[in-house]
């Protein structure tokens, strides 16, 4: 029985419910209704879907973080015992509630930032999908956990395999670890051909379903940037101890050498109800019915190094990671305006590594971020960006 090891059930906040990462944590509380409970569910602006959820699942309380929704939310749920909150403030505050176990967060970008340090200063323990919050503001984040005595359990598949591989090896210091990328769907191709590149064809990954920024960064590759560097913090590793293998079959989610020459790699079919689960119920595991990988239907496992010339979004990464400071916020949050302008048709494929580039190099540079910093970096990385994009926009229609 699997709750012979859980005496009492946890209780799950989850940030981001009604996306990608959010559904699917939801699909792994249903299968395992008698270990895990919802506590907590939150949405942007997707009400309809966070008010199903929540009759569904009843948590103790929503919080709809557009208040132009609450009113709909509200009436929609009045008939339930379940508290509703709007607002970035509720959002950031709803961590606290001290029937919350766990939270998993799978917000896009910088917006988890506030409420994963403010879990982790109320000592909740963090299941974090949410890759923008270590890249922003890593050694921050790092620090408040370990002042909290508080984990934070990956849940990206690449981090999520790296911490399986090192569970029983705690004294044993890592070599280097090898982060395995899938190439995204314009692997094998050069900068000429992704000229016309189309958010239809950018939004068509080959292994995974996932929310429409994270697949973005993965057809430029900045998705691998930002596992660099989220990687670097969650594991305390030096740049030069992290490769890049672009892997096409997704089969190998990363690999971890150690100090004797040895190798450990963690190997599923990619399907990120997996590392969800493991997330949530770590140290232990629980028995599933996901498909399972047959040898005999991948019968070669392919690996090669990442094209940064085409990719160049990567190379601004290896550049960001070694410069350090505040450079990596800087570059995560000129990536998700540009990768906005880009799903939104303003803005060319190509020109979202120049817009991230060309911000990095207007920013003032902080050596040790303070939260402060990390927030003024954060707008003012925005702020740059647009003007770029603007100045670039009013360039291509002269
Ligand atoms: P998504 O766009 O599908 O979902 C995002 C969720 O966060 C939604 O519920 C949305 O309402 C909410 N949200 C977004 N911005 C918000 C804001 N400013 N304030 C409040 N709520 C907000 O995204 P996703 O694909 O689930 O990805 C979530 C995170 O997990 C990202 O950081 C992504 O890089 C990471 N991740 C995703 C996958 C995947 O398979 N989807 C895999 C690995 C890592
Ligand atoms: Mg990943």
């Amino acid at each position: 029985m699997q709750s012979f090891y859980f005496t009492m059930k946890k209780r799950i906040a989850i940030l981001g419910s009604t996306g990608s990462i959010g559904s699917q944590t939801l699909d792994v509380i249903s299968s395992n209704n008698d270990i895990f409970e919802v506590e907590v569910l939150t949405a942007q602006s997707n009400a309809d879907l966070l008010i199903k959820q929540a009759i569904k699942y009843q948590p103790n309380a929503v919080v709809i973080a557009d208040e132009n929704y609450y009113n709909h939310v509200k009436q929609s749920l009045s008939p339930h015992d379940i508290k509703v909150y709007t607002g970035s403030v509720s959002l950031e505050q709803i961590v606290e509630m001290n029937t919350i176990d766990m939270v998993l967060i799978a917000l896009v970008g910088f917006a988890g930032l506030k409420p994963a340090l403010n879990a982790l200063h109320h000592q909740k323990p963090i299941a974090l999908a949410n890759k923008e919050v270590l890249v922003g503001a890593g050694e921050l984040i790092m620090k408040t956990a370990k002042e909290n005595n508080t984990c934070i359990i990956p849940v990206d598949s690449e981090h999520s395999a790296i911490f399986q591989c090192l569970h029983g090896e705690f004294y044993n210091k890592i070599e280097r670890i090898t982060i395995t990328a899938s190439g995204g769907p314009f692997w094998g191709r050069k900068s000429e051909d992704l000229q016309t590149v189309t958010p239809k064809q950018a939004l068509n990954h080959p292994n995974w379903s996932m929310g429409n920024k994270v697949t973005v960064d993965s057809s430029t590759m900045m998705n691998k940037g930002l596992e660099m560097i989220e990687a670097k913090w969650l594991f305390g590793l030096s740049p030069s101890q992290i490769e890049i293998s672009v892997h096409p079959q997704s089969i190998i989610h990363s690999l971890v050498h150690f100090e004797d020459g040895s190798i450990k790699a963690q190997m599923s079919l990619p399907d990120m109800h997996l590392p969800i689960q493991y997330a949530l119920s770590y140290p232990h595991r629980l028995k599933n019915s996901y498909k399972r990988f047959s040898f005999s239907d991948y019968p070669s496992l392919t690996f090669f190094p990442p094209d940064t010339n085409t990719f160049r979004c990567l190379s601004i990464a290896y550049h960001a990671i070694e410069r350090g400071g505040n450079i990596p916020c800087c570059m995560s949050s000129a990536n998700e305006i540009a990768v906005e302008a880009f799903l939104s048709g303003q803005l060319p494929f190509l020109q979202i590594a120049e817009i991230v580039e060309k911000t990095m190099q207007q920013i003032f540079f902080v050596e040790k971020p303070s939260i402060e910093d990390c927030l003024f970096t954060d707008e003012e990385s925005r702020l740059i960006a647009k003007t770029l994009i603007t100045k670039q926009k009013s360039k291509i229609c002269q």
